[in-house]
């Protein structure tokens, strides 16, 4: 009986999604994610991924997962506080406070759990987080999680964060404030005000909490957003992903000592789900490693970044705002945009439409994301592509 309550529930809701066209069909990858993908048993060139060095499938990366999972084991065991911490993870935490300049880091399984643990470890309902508008999705839940009061600033407004503070300081109703941003924005590619941020939060005596997913491995030579404006002293909680630029899965905070000691008694998903795996762990490591021998690939995926945006641009296309590799073409009219991406896509060209309510109406854009891994050969080709299919639909 109760599969008919469930069925009579998701039936029209998942009809209205397909009927909208607003049910999003995955594509499976039939092979690594590299910068040529076979999805369908065709090859395409990637640009949608966060594999922003290429190290997801560097061999290097592959044989220090296979070595440590012959020594360690596949699975960690348990979560870290019962017996699931092995000499491996400690390495990864110590390797992950040298690369972020902190006394100390603390790694979770992904840079989601670490929004859902280290944000409610410390903000209760007594105290306002102050959030930018476009912060992340596991931003926003960890916040919720929290319980804290939960106050919109409008996206890297200056001004409006200022007032905000000052209201919430006046209000006298919060024992502590906090605001958080995502160092790189993932949508537009720009980068958070640090330096007014931190005189903002030394005014108003705010903690600081930067998410820097879409940095670390790309900012400031691979420290991230962070480093790139010389505060690593002045940011209160440095989070990170290992699945992006690092290639691999995972996610840590870096902060001081005594922030982790705090973290690693009561962030929940450090406290009830189980370590990451050796294999993962000792890949991350070996990532950290080559960023922090060489700036070679990020002065690669730079390059590539600065060669795609001026040619879209040259072809007479809008790539917006970004300050960062994130490419985003902007197309406007959602079904164009969903159109033009399914041409890219015929064409040969793996990138896909972000369209409303992921971004305001109107504003409708083909995300690429161009990494170290591609060759010249390849964005020469993606630009071909571009000028075609924008001749074709009238967009340029
Ligand atoms: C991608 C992303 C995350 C999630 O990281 P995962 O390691 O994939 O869980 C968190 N925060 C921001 C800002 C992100 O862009």
């Amino acid at each position: 009986m109760s599969g008919k309550v469930l069925e009579n529930i998701l039936t029209p809701q998942l009809e209205e999604l397909r009927e909208k066209g607003l049910y999003n069909i995955i594509d499976t990858l039939e092979g690594p994610n590299g910068p040529v993908v076979k999805i369908g048993g065709k090859e395409v060139i990637n640009m949608s991924s966060n594999n922003y060095l290429g190290l997801a499938n560097d061999e290097r990366l592959v044989q220090a997962a296979i070595d440590a999972t012959k020594q360690y084991g596949v699975g960690a065991g348990a979560v870290r506080t019962i017996n699931g911490t092995m000499t491996i993870h400690e390495e990864l935490e110590k390797k992950i406070a040298e690369f972020k300049h902190t006394e100390a880091a603390i790694a979770f399984q992904s840079g989601f759990n670490c929004n859902m643990g280290a944000i409610s470890a410390v903000m209760t309902k007594k105290d306002a987080i102050l959030s930018d508008e476009l912060n992340h999705a596991s931003i926003i839940d960890g916040c919720r999680l929290s319980g804290a009061k939960i106050i919109r600033v409008k996206h890297q407004d200056m001004d409006d964060l200022w007032r905000a503070a000052k209201e919430a300081v006046e209000s006298g109703a919060y024992e502590k404030i906090m605001y958080i941003t995502d160092g790189v924005f993932s949508m537009d590619g720009d980068v958070a005000k640090l330096p007014e941020i931190v005189e903002i939060a030394e005014t108003f005596g705010l903690l600081t909490y930067v998410d820097d997913a879409h940095g670390s491995g790309v900012m400031g030579n691979g420290a991230g957003t962070v480093k790139h404006f010389g505060l690593s002293d002045k940011i209160d909680f440095q989070i990170g992903t290992l699945s992006k630029a690092i290639g691999v899965v995972g996610g840590y905070v870096a902060g001081t000592r005594q922030l982790i000691d705090w973290l690693k008694v009561r962030a929940r998903p450090f406290l009830f789900s189980t370590a990451m795996t050796p294999g993962s762990a000792a890949a991350c490591i070996k990532a950290i490693d080559i960023l922090m021998d060489s700036t070679e690939r990020v002065d690669r995926l730079w390059e590539n970044a600065r060669y795609l945006k001026e040619g879209l641009k040259k072809i007479g296309f809008n790539t917006g705002q970004s300050e960062t590799p994130i490419t985003p073409c902007i197309i406007g009219e959602e079904t164009v945009t969903q159109e033009f991406s399914r041409r890219l896509i015929e064409e040969g060209v793996y990138a896909k439409a972000i369209t409303y309510p992921t971004v305001p109406k109107g504003t409708g854009r083909v995300r690429n994301m161009p990494t170290a891994g591609h060759t010249k050969e390849m964005l020469d080709q993606v630009l071909a592509v571009y000028q075609k299919v924008g001749e074709a639909l009238s967009v340029i």
